[in-house]
């Protein structure tokens, strides 16, 4: 059987993270979230955090030789011998060039929304400091403005979702990773997906389309 190898591109809010988490449970693959690893790594205040802080905090971009290097170790584990969803690498040139050099994606997956919808998801994301509760103030509002629901804390913003970091973030993917685009259609692996529906739509819509592409069932 040949591995499974799918990267997801897209805007921050386009909905990555969580399909990500829907593939990864439908095919048995696990995921690499970059993001989430130098997240841990910051809040375990390691040096590999503390490095990444400044630049996450302000939506930059973290060293390509930083992020390219936990991804190959990583990847040499046994546990993507059946293959991988990748979520948030490689996010530019220089790191898709790089992930090249030593492993083959098979699909690349582009979640499309616009940048308004994005503002719109992202700026609204909340989280309780106290429980670390998730919300969001349009689609999962707590009871009370602003309050969590659990243990009645303040609710915060986390740093790279505010709208001037949101801003820079969106800056960064239009110039650094949207090239990433034309890379991957160059290399016919390349899946234009409406991020603009509900969850379980966005899922359909990607089955259907890695079917369209030549995925079958059997292949895992
Ligand atoms: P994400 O959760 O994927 O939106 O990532 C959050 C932040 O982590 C980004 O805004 C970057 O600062 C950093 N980051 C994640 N993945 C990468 C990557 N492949 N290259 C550089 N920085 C990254």
């Amino acid at each position: 059987m040949n591995p499974l190898n799918i990267l997801l591109l897209g805007t921050q809010g386009s909905g990555k993270g969580t399909q990500a988490t829907r593939l990864s449970e439908y095919f048995n693959i696990p995921t690499i979230s970059t993001g989430e690893i130098l997240r841990e790594e910051m809040e375990k205040g390691t040096e590999l955090g503390k490095l990444a802080q400044s630049y996450i905090n302000r939506g930059n971009l973290v060293p390509d030789d930083v992020v390219s290097s936990i991804v190959r170790k990583e990847l040499s584990r046994d546990k993507y011998v059946d293959g991988v969803i990748l979520d948030g690498y490689p996010r530019n040139i220089v790191q898709a060039e790089t992930l090249a050099d030593f492993f083959t994606l098979n699909y690349v997956l582009l979640i499309d929304i616009s940048d308004e919808e994005a503002v719109k998801r992202v700026t609204g994301r909340r989280i309780c400091p106290k429980c670390g509760e998730n919300y969001h103030i349009n689609f999962n509002p707590p009871k009370e403005d602003e309050i969590c629901d659990k243990c009645k804390t303040k609710l915060e913003s986390r740093e790279d979702t505010t709208p001037e970091a949101v801003e820079t973030r969106l800056k960064v993917y239009h110039s650094l990773t949207e090239p990433l685009v034309g890379f991957y259609k160059d290399k016919g692996i390349l899946i234009k997906i409406n991020g603009e529906q509900g969850i379980a739509e966005v899922f359909e819509e990607i089955l259907t389309k890695l079917k369209e592409h030549g995925l079958h069932n059997e292949e895992k």
